[in-house]
């Protein structure tokens, strides 16, 4: 039976294959007896699966040896503390400097006041003007060359797809261009992580959430570069200092053993798929084809201006407001799901990550027209 399209923005749609393959291996993981969640994550099978997906995880970023890779647990917002709590030490003044991009970079942002000096280098929480066009505040950026980053500040936080918002920085900064050279990018890439290549060599680390691109809930993805490690402040809990769970390969306490497992399977598949230029290639087509749909209809609007226009999360409105629960009910029957926007934004919202396939978009288009006819 087809399962219906699921447009959640996270826990978010997962590739059946994987899904099928973790389905059939349930019971008896390749002949081991057990099911990997039965498993010691300190015996050989698990040791396999944990190191193999370590090592697709790099190949498809090619991340080098100059990063560790590490798997933790607490989400990208526990991330929001254990960031402060391992690099602040770095330097002698605790102080970091944040991109506001939207509601997950101010999240990251208020969490950092608690450990240091947390400054705001950019923001886009105003209003603004852009070619004479309105802009609300979260729904554009403001350039790279306005930003204003202390030279002597721990790192530049940046949140490069606002899941909310629906903001992407396909393009990471040089922090040499910004005049801060010595000044790490921490990158929270959560909801467009594996989505597309991505600058490894900008970011001094990268973290994200599993639950969009590559797996369940619960397991959490860290590259840092080598030489930002062993600088964590004393409070910081010894789980969630990084040189703590690099030296003992993710294992200083244990790991969430199947969403590892599940997650490699994402990362199989998504060699198979051709890796992550293939897969970028189709989500530029996916959201070329959703957005050229709604900038020719009056029937419906896009926030967020078309230069940030995030590849991964496409929220809309309905001009008509009145019509939205009417809208998301038809969508439920016609096998649409998960389609209501964040309550802070209102509307919709269509998570269109590597799990959902030109069909899945153009089935929404089908509905989004037939809504149109019926309610226009
Ligand atoms: N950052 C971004 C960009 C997110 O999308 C999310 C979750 N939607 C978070 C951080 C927080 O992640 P979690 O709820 O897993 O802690």
């Amino acid at each position: 039976m087809a399962r219906p399209w699921n447009f959640s923005a996270g826990p978010s749609a997962m590739p059946e294959p994987v899904l099928a393959q973790a389905a059939a291996e349930m019971l008896d993981w390749q002949g081991s007896g057990m099911s990997v969640m039965e498993m010691s994550h300190r015996g050989e099978h698990f040791i396999q699966i944990c190191s193999q997906a370590e090592a697709d995880l790099r190949e498809l970023l090619a991340v080098s040896d100059d990063y560790a890779v590490l798997f933790m647990q607490g989400g990208a917002t526990a991330e929001n503390a254990i960031v402060p709590m391992n690099l602040l030490g770095r330097v002698s003044q605790p102080k970091a400097d944040f991109v506001i991009s939207g509601i997950w970079a101010t999240k990251s942002h208020q969490e950092c006041q608690r450990y240091g000096d947390a400054q705001i280098a950019a923001t886009n929480a105003v209003a603004t003007t852009i070619d004479g066009v309105h802009q609300a505040p979260f729904t554009w950026l403001p350039k790279a060359d306005t930003w204003r980053v202390r030279k002597d500040a721990a790192y530049l936080h940046l949140c490069s797809n606002e899941t909310i918002g629906g903001v992407e920085t396909v393009d990471w900064p040089d922090m040499q261009a910004l005049g801060a050279p010595d000044v790490p990018l921490v990158v929270d890439a959560s909801s467009h992580f594996l989505s597309r290549p991505m600058q490894i060599n900008r970011a001094g680390m990268i973290f994200a959430g599993a639950q969009k691109n590559a797996g369940p809930a619960g397991l959490t993805m860290v590259i840092v570069r080598r030489e930002l490690i062993g600088h964590a402040l004393a409070i910081c809990p010894s789980a969630f200092d990084y040189k703590n769970v690099d030296a003992q390969h993710s294992m200083y306490n244990t790991p969430p053993t199947y969403a590892i497992y599940i997650a490699g399977l994402v990362f199989k598949w998504l060699k198979q798929q051709g890796g992550l230029a293939a897969i970028e290639q189709r989500n530029i087509v996916k959201a070329r084809t959703l957005y050229d749909y709604f900038d020719q209809s009056a029937f419906y609007t896009l926030p967020v201006h078309p230069s940030v226009r995030s590849r991964m999360n496409v929220p809309f409105f309905l001009c008509n407001t009145s019509l939205d629960s009417a809208f998301l009910k038809g969508a439920q029957e016609r096998g649409l799901m998960q389609l209501k926007g964040h309550k802070s934004v209102g509307g919709m919202r269509a998570s269109i990550y590597n799990a959902m396939p030109l069909e899945g978009v153009e089935a929404l288009i089908d509905y989004l027209k037939d809504f149109e006819r019926t309610h226009g």
